[in-house]
């Protein structure tokens, strides 16, 4: 099998069983960390126009080879988000007010931001928590240039996703009442994305699903 067949092939597996769980189009975002331009356009030559980064590095490297709408989803560091802003048109990792502040300063477009939330007390993967949320939606709902589209999670490694994706529909559930515009949810991974879709997710982030695994800790 080529390389092109093989993801083909995987990337027929997701499309189909997304719409095993709903009728209406969910945002598939495939999640290109650790894999090389040729795939993306690969994945550009099979249709998707949707593509994931975690680092600032790769994804400048590859949005300059392959065009399309470049996501970044990876834990956010100040020094590094002029660049971020310059290739990436969504944020999904914004969980810092000093961070929102930088990118009002520096992007040169606008953005959609979606605010990650953490589910468990200790932050580990990144997020705010519940009661630091709200005073950064409206931070970035108060800007003029860039949209708030919504919440993203990545649950705990240690809980059952749909206990976190549950939980994370009751979060939403609450926020949709003071932000009702806000209304993408960013969530589901390879090992869960049928659940969070089941749960509201409206954007999927799907890597290994569609290119194969990665080294373990990325
Ligand atoms: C790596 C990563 C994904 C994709 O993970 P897979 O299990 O390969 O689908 C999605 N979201 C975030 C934040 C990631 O870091």
């Amino acid at each position: 099998m080529s390389r092109k067949e093989e993801i083909a092939h995987n990337l027929e597996t997701v499309r189909a069983n997304i719409a095993a769980v709903v009728a209406h189009p969910v945002t598939l975002i495939a999640v290109t960390k650790t894999f090389p331009a040729s795939d993306v356009q690969i994945l550009k030559e099979l249709g998707v126009i949707d593509f994931g980064e975690n680092r600032d590095s790769e994804g400048a490297e590859k949005s300059a080879v392959v065009p399309g709408t470049w996501h970044f989803q990876g834990q956010i560091q100040s020094n590094k988000l002029k660049s971020i802003t310059s290739w990436a048109s969504v944020i999904h990792s914004l969980d810092d007010p000093r961070h929102f502040e930088i990118i009002e300063k520096v992007a040169p477009h606008p953005l959609s931001i979606f605010l990650q939330v953490s589910l468990d007390g200790a932050h580990n993967r990144g997020g705010a928590g519940v009661d630091q949320l709200y005073h950064l939606a409206e931070l970035v709902s108060e800007s003029t240039v860039h949209t708030l589209a919504g919440l993203m999670s990545v649950p705990p490694v240690e809980m059952d996703p749909d206990m976190a994706y549950s939980q994370l529909a009751v979060i939403r559930n609450e926020f949709l009442l003071r932000f009702p515009a806000a209304n993408s949810l960013s969530a589901g991974m390879s090992g869960d994305y049928q659940s969070a879709i089941s749960h509201g997710a409206t954007h999927v982030r799907v890597g290994s699903s569609i290119l194969g695994s990665r080294s373990p800790h990325r």
